[in-house]
C-alpha cells in the first residue's frame, strides 16, 4: 500500500460544558477509528483538534454565571480534553481557540481574504442596549415572537413557534443582560463575499472524486448553489473574541465560525511548535499532492466545513482542500434528542467512571449514525456488551488461552497438517482476509459494516473452537489438538489487530495476554497473522476482557437522564376562538365524488370533481394523492366547504375544499378524508353544520 500523509480533523467543541455520547459518536469516535486504522496501516498520521472558546455561547455561560468567558473556557478545556484521553480519542494535538497563535493565524487570513477584495463592509441595523453600552446579539434580546405571540421569545429563533427571528421585529424587546429596552443603532460589518467564491466551490465539489461523499453533504451543497450563495458577515459586536485586524473596526471580533475551523490550522501549528519546527505544519496543510485531509463532523457543521471553510482556504491558496467531510447524522438518547439545557443526557465523564471506554466504543460503532439518525439505547448497549463481548470475543480468547495454560505449559503449540476447517480459518488469517474486509470498510467511513464483519469474524472464531474440539483430540489426536490451538491462538491474535481501531484498550489488553509487544506500531494493518508468534511462545497471563455489566449497574446510569425523560410536552397548538355566527359562514355540504384525476408534475394533488347538488359540480384540487388511488373515490362522498374563495392551484380552479384528517405544520400532510356516515342516504348538497 502507498503510503500516504493522512491530516484528520475532529470538530471543535464548545469549552463551555461537558461532552455527551451524541457529540462522541458524531465527531470524535468515527475520526478516532479512522485514525487508529491509519496508522496501522503506516500512514504519516495527524490527528488535530480542540476546543472552541470563542462565540456567544461561552459569553452566555459566563454571564449566567457571574464569571469572565476566560473563567469558562479554562475551567472546561481540561475537563473536555481529559474526557477525551479516557475515551480512547487519540489526537495528536489538542490546542484551545484563545491562544494567541489562533488569534493570529485567524487574523493573518482574514487579513488575506481583505487585501483579496473579497469582504465588503455593510451597515447593519442592530439592537443596542445604552445601559451597558454595548449592542446585543441575537441570543442576547427576548420579547414577543412576531408571529406567534409567546412573550418569552428569544432573539434568534421562536422557541414555541420555531420560527427564525429578526430582533428587530421582536415586539417589546427587552435586554437579557440588563432588562432594560434596548435601542435600535447602526453598526458597520464585514462580509465574505461567498456568491464570488462559489463558480471556484462549484468546480470543486464536481469533480469526480467527490461522487463517493455522503449524499447528505452533496445535497446539502446542492441546495446551496441552486439558491446561490450569499454574503456572510464575518465580523461580530462583542468584546470576547478574536479582534478585528483592521482600523475603524476596534471593539469589533471575528465572527466565531470564521475563525473555529481555522483552529485545525493553529492547533497543527502549536504541534509544530512543540515539535521543535515551527514550519512542519505546512508539511501537511500545503502539500495539496499527497495530503488527505478529512474533517469529521455532525450534519450540523456541514455549510461551514464543505463550503466556509474551503472557500476561505482556496482564496488564501496553498492550503489543501478536504477529500472528504463525512458528516455524520444525530445519534438520539432512546428516541429523544440529546439537551444539554434539560440534562437529558448521558455524559461521557460520568459513563467512563462507571464502565470502561470499549464496549461503549463498539456499540456507537455498531451503531453510528451514518445515513440516519440513530439511538442509544442503554439495554441494548448492555446486550452488545454482554452478548458480544463477553460471551464471543472474550469467550473466545478467555477459552484459547486458558487452554493452552492449562494443557501446554503456556506456550503456543505446534502447527502440523491442516484439515478443511483450518485451511476454512486460515483464509481469514491472510493477508487478504480479516484485514481486508474490514479495512476496505474503515477506510471508506462505513464504521457500522467494519464492526458487522468484525462481528462475524469472532463468530466463526468461536465455531471454529467448537466445531474442532479440542477437548476431545486432546485424548485422540495430540497433533491435531495442537494444530487447533495454534490457529486459535493466531485468530486471537488477528482479532487484537482487526479492533484495535474501535477497541483500542482491549486491543492491547490482548496483546499482553498473546505475550506480545503492547506498542500499536508492532501490530501492523494486513499482514498474515498466522506467522506471528512462534511455536514455543509463552503468553501472558490470562484476564477476562469484557466482563458482564449487571442490570443494576444499568438501572443506575439510566437513573441519570430518566427522570429527564419525559420530553417537554408539546402544547397542542391553540387556534383563537370564533363566535358561532363565523362558523355559520361556513357552507358545508356533502358532495359526491364524480370524477377523480392525478394532476400532471404534483406530488400531492388530485384533481376531483364533485357533485353538489343544488350548487351544481364542482371542481376541487385536494392534497391526497399519496393516500387514495383516484379511481377508488369514485363514488365516495365526501365533506367539502363549499363557499371558499375560488384559488388556482397548479394552473386548476379550486372552487372549494374537501374535508381531510391533517397533521403537519398548518395541516400540510392530508391523512384521510372524512367521509359521510354510509348509513345514511345524505344525497349530495346537504348541508352540514
Ligand atoms: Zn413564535
Amino acid at each position: 500500500m502507498k503510503k500516504k500523509k493522512v491530516l484528520v480533523t475532529s470538530a471543535l467543541p464548545y469549552a463551555n460544558g461537558p461532552i455527551h455520547l451524541g457529540h462522541l459518536a458524531g465527531a470524535y469516535l468515527p475520526a478516532d477509528i479512522f485514525v487508529r486504522f491509519c496508522r496501522l496501516c503506516g500512514h504519516d498520521v495527524l490527528y488535530v483538534g480542540g476546543t472552541d472558546e470563542h462565540g456567544v455561547p461561552i459569553t452566555i455561560s459566563a454571564d449566567r454565571q457571574g464569571i469572565t468567558p476566560q473563567q469558562v473556557v479554562d475551567k472546561w478545556y481540561p475537563h473536555i480534553r481529559d474526557t477525551f484521553e479516557r475515551a480512547g480519542i487519540s489526537f495528536d494535538h489538542f490546542s484551545r481557540t484563545s491562544l494567541p497563535i489562533h488569534h493570529q493565524t485567524s487574523q493573518d487570513i482574514f487579513l488575506r481574504l481583505h487585501e483579496q477584495g473579497l469582504m465588503t463592509a455593510r451597515t447593519q441595523r442592530q439592537l443596542y442596549d445604552e445601559q451597558l453600552e454595548r449592542f446585543l446579539p441575537d441570543r442576547y434580546v427576548e420579547g414577543t415572537c412576531n408571529f406567534c405571540g409567546y412573550d418569552q421569545c428569544s432573539g434568534d429563533q421562536c422557541e414555541k413557534c420555531g420560527k427564525p427571528i429578526d430582533p428587530l421585529e421582536l415586539k417589546t424587546p427587552r435586554s437579557k443582560l440588563s432588562g432594560s429596552t434596548p435601542v435600535v443603532r447602526e453598526t458597520e460589518h464585514l462580509y465574505l463575499k461567498l456568491d464570488k467564491l462559489q463558480p471556484r466551490l462549484e468546480k470543486w465539489l464536481s469533480k469526480p472524486d467527490k461522487k463517493y461523499w455522503k449524499e447528505n453533504v452533496l445535497n446539502f451543497c446542492r441546495g446551496m448553489f441552486k439558491d446561490g450563495l450569499k454574503e456572510r458577515a464575518v465580523t461580530r459586536d462583542l468584546s470576547w473574541g478574536i479582534p478585528v485586524p483592521l482600523p475603524g473596526y476596534e471593539g469589533k471580533v471575528l465572527y466565531v465560525w470564521f475563525d473555529a475551523t481555522i483552529g485545525y490550522i493553529s492547533s497543527t501549528r502549536e504541534w509544530a511548535e512543540q515539535q521543535g519546527d515551527p514550519e512542519l505544519w505546512k508539511k501537511y496543510w500545503w502539500d495539496q499532492k499527497n495530503t488527505r485531509l478529512v474533517h469529521f463532523i455532525g450534519k450540523d457543521n456541514i455549510f461551514f466545513h464543505v463550503l466556509m471553510f474551503p472557500a476561505t482556504l482556496m482564496a488564501y491558496g496553498h492550503y489543501v482542500l478536504p477529500e472528504n467531510v463525512p458528516a455524520n447524522e444525530y445519534l438520539n438518547l432512546e428516541g429523544l434528542k440529546f439537551s444539554t439545557s434539560r440534562n437529558f443526557a448521558v455524559w461521557l465523564h460520568d459513563y467512563l467512571d462507571r464502565f470502561e471506554p470499549d464496549p461503549l466504543r463498539y456499540y456507537l460503532c455498531s451503531n453510528m449514525p451514518e445515513n440516519r439518525d440513530t439511538d442509544f439505547n442503554i439495554r441494548e448497549f448492555q446486550a452488545h456488551n454482554n452478548n458480544e463481548l463477553a460471551d464471543t470475543v472474550g469467550n473466545f480468547i478467555n477459552r484459547t488461552l486458558t487452554f493452552i495454560n492449562r494443557y501446554f505449559d503456556g506456550k503456543v503449540p505446534a502447527r502440523s497438517t491442516l484439515g478443511e476447517l483450518d485451511r476454512k480459518m486460515m483464509v481469514w488469517l491472510s493477508k487478504e482476509g480479516i484485514s481486508d474486509d474490514v479495512g476496505m470498510f474503515f477506510d471508506t467511513f462505513r464504521f457500522r459494516a467494519a464492526a458487522n464483519v468484525f462481528g462475524e469474524f469472532s463468530r466463526f472464531c468461536n465455531k471454529y473452537f467448537n466445531d474442532k474440539a479440542p477437548w476431545k483430540s486432546r485424548k485422540s489426536d495430540l497433533a491435531d489438538c495442537a494444530t487447533t490451538l495454534n490457529i486459535c491462538a493466531h485468530a486471537a491474535y488477528a482479532m487484537s489487530v482487526a479492533m484495535f481501531p474501535i477497541m483500542p484498550f482491549s486491543a492491547v489488553k490482548i496483546w499482553k495476554q498473546l505475550g506480545l509487544s503492547e506498542k500499536w506500531e508492532d501490530h501492523p494493518w494486513s499482514q498474515d497473522y498466522s506467522a506471528k508468534i512462534p511455536e514455543g511462545h509463552k503468553i501472558g497471563p490470562v484476564e477476562v476482557l469484557f466482563p458482564k455489566i449487571d442490570d443494576e449497574a444499568i438501572a443506575d446510569q439510566e437513573a441519570t437522564y430518566k427522570d429527564n425523560q419525559q420530553p417537554q410536552k408539546e402544547e397542542p397548538a391553540k387556534t383563537p376562538e370564533i363566535a358561532f355566527d363565523d362558523f355559520l359562514k361556513l357552507d358545508i355540504r356533502v358532495a359526491l365524488v364524480k370524477d377523480a384525476q392525478e394532476v400532471p408534475k404534483s406530488k400531492k394533488l388530485l384533481k376531483l370533481t364533485l357533485d353538489v347538488g343544488e350548487l351544481g359540480e364542482r371542481t376541487v384540487c385536494a392534497g391526497i394523492k399519496g393516500q387514495y388511488a383516484p379511481e377508488a373515490l369514485v363514488g365516495r362522498k365526501v365533506l367539502m366547504v363549499a363557499n371558499l374563495a375560488p384559488r388556482k392551484v397548479m394552473g386548476i380552479e379550486s372552487q372549494g375544499m374537501v374535508l381531510a384528517a391533517v397533521a403537519g405544520e398548518g395541516g400540510s400532510e392530508a391523512l384521510g378524508l372524512t367521509t359521510v356516515d354510509p348509513e345514511r342516504d345524505l344525497p349530495p348538497g346537504t348541508r352540514i353544520s
